[in-house]
């Protein structure tokens, strides 16, 4: 059996393949960090008909050790149609197998979103008539950061903010985006009621060196980015301080930063309730787009982070950041790498398809509330 890692994403240290039912693993730190979970491999050279065992044997060392318990690894033969395999996890590290059906499969941590899609993406939104790429930054390594616009209607429009993918390992985060901008270019009601009133700003992927080296958490630099908005910096955040200098020069009246949790087997919402410049119009405001979410896709409010002390947030995060800064609804939003048990899929889990569908009713609410946004 061969293992390989060589593409966009991947991520895997062969400790030993000389066994096919036993294939040792481990998985590589994050780039200039000492941060790991995210893998992404493909085996060539299965049997077909045979069970094939692989362990990850560094997983219980692994920046988020309670990721596993209750995790199933992601499979797919073409690519394209991921599907979960029977996996556990013990001090010994994360164990899956696969009951091979093609003689190559891949793996990964999550399905994975690759530049290649991210092009298209680009193609595809740019070729809608009200969408235009109003500024592109650069990464660290030279990749490009476009920001998109989606103009509305209005005169004088709501400025709706959404990026995804600071940390590059939660690829549902651009399939959320990839969901938001196919919605866009079907129209409907919903859709118009938005547009007539708000101009979006769209950053599909803030962070194209970390996801392009596989790494979990951080950038080329090893910064993770969601927590560099308080003193982002050229040298080790120029991803964030593109996107602060465009929000400066365009203003911002509602955010929304695109997240997968590690842990968690729900989808969920972090708010601004520890920022110092909290008030009851936001927290009016939060509870009203958690409701609306609750009722317009998969999402709940019963499971989530603790929430902040008042006046404890760390102003680092770029939810708390923008929320303080712009005085505006600005929310992280979580998806499970694991399932939304509240609808579980065992099959898939969560999943891109699942991330997209998100996305359209992410829109519906916005489209609801947007009048009360400013
Ligand atoms: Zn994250």
């Amino acid at each position: 059996m061969q293992i390989r890692s060589d593409f966009d994403s991947g991520n895997i240290e062969v400790l030993n393949a000389g066994d096919p039912a036993r294939v040792r693993l481990a998985i590589r730190k994050d780039f200039a960090s000492d941060h790991f979970q995210w893998f992404h491999f493909l085996a060539e050279g299965l049997s077909v008909g045979e069970r094939h065992g692989f362990t990850l044997e560094n997983a219980a060392q692994s920046s988020y050790r309670n990721a596993w318990p209750g995790y199933q690894t992601v499979a797919s033969y073409d690519g394209v149609d991921w599907f979960r395999v029977p996996t556990h996890f013990d001090e010994h590290g994360l164990h899956f197998e696969l009951l091979a059906e093609q003689a190559s499969a891949r793996f990964a941590y999550f399905e994975p979103y690759l530049r290649a899609r991210h092009a298209q993406l680009l193609v595809q939104a740019l070729a809608l008539p009200n969408v235009e790429l109003l500024a592109c930054g650069s990464s660290l390594q030279g990749r490009e950061l476009p920001l998109l616009h989606v103009r509305g209607t209005a005169s004088a429009p709501r400025k709706l903010w959404l990026i995804a993918q600071q940390h590059p390992g939660e690829h549902m985060a651009e399939w959320f985006m990839e969901g938001l901008i196919e919605r866009l270019a079907q129209p409907d009601a919903e859709l118009q009621q938005l547009l007539s009133q708000a101009d979006l700003y769209l950053v599909p992927h803030m962070n194209p060196d970390g996801s392009f080296l596989g790494n979990l958490r951080t950038n080329a630099a090893g910064q993770d980015l969601n927590r560099a908005w308080q003193v982002p910096s050229a040298e080790r955040s120029p991803e964030v301080l593109f996107v602060q200098q465009q929000m400066a020069g365009q203003g911002v009246d509602c955010f929304l930063d695109i997240h997968g949790d590690e842990e968690i087997p729900h989808v969920f919402t972090a708010g601004c309730e520890g920022n110092p410049g909290f008030t009851p119009r936001l927290d009016e405001l939060e509870q009203e787009f958690r409701q609306r979410l609750v009722a317009a896709g998969e999402f709940q409010v019963a499971h989530g982070y603790p929430r902040d002390q008042p006046g404890q947030a760390n102003l680092a995060l770029a939810c708390n950041w923008v929320g303080q800064t712009y005085d505006c609804l600005s929310f992280t939003l979580e998806m499970p790498f694991k399932d939304h048990d509240d609808s579980p899929q065992p099959r898939t889990g969560w999943n891109g398809a699942r991330s997209k569908r998100l996305a359209g009713a992410v829109l519906s609410v916005l489209a609801s509330m947007v009048q009360k946004l400013r």
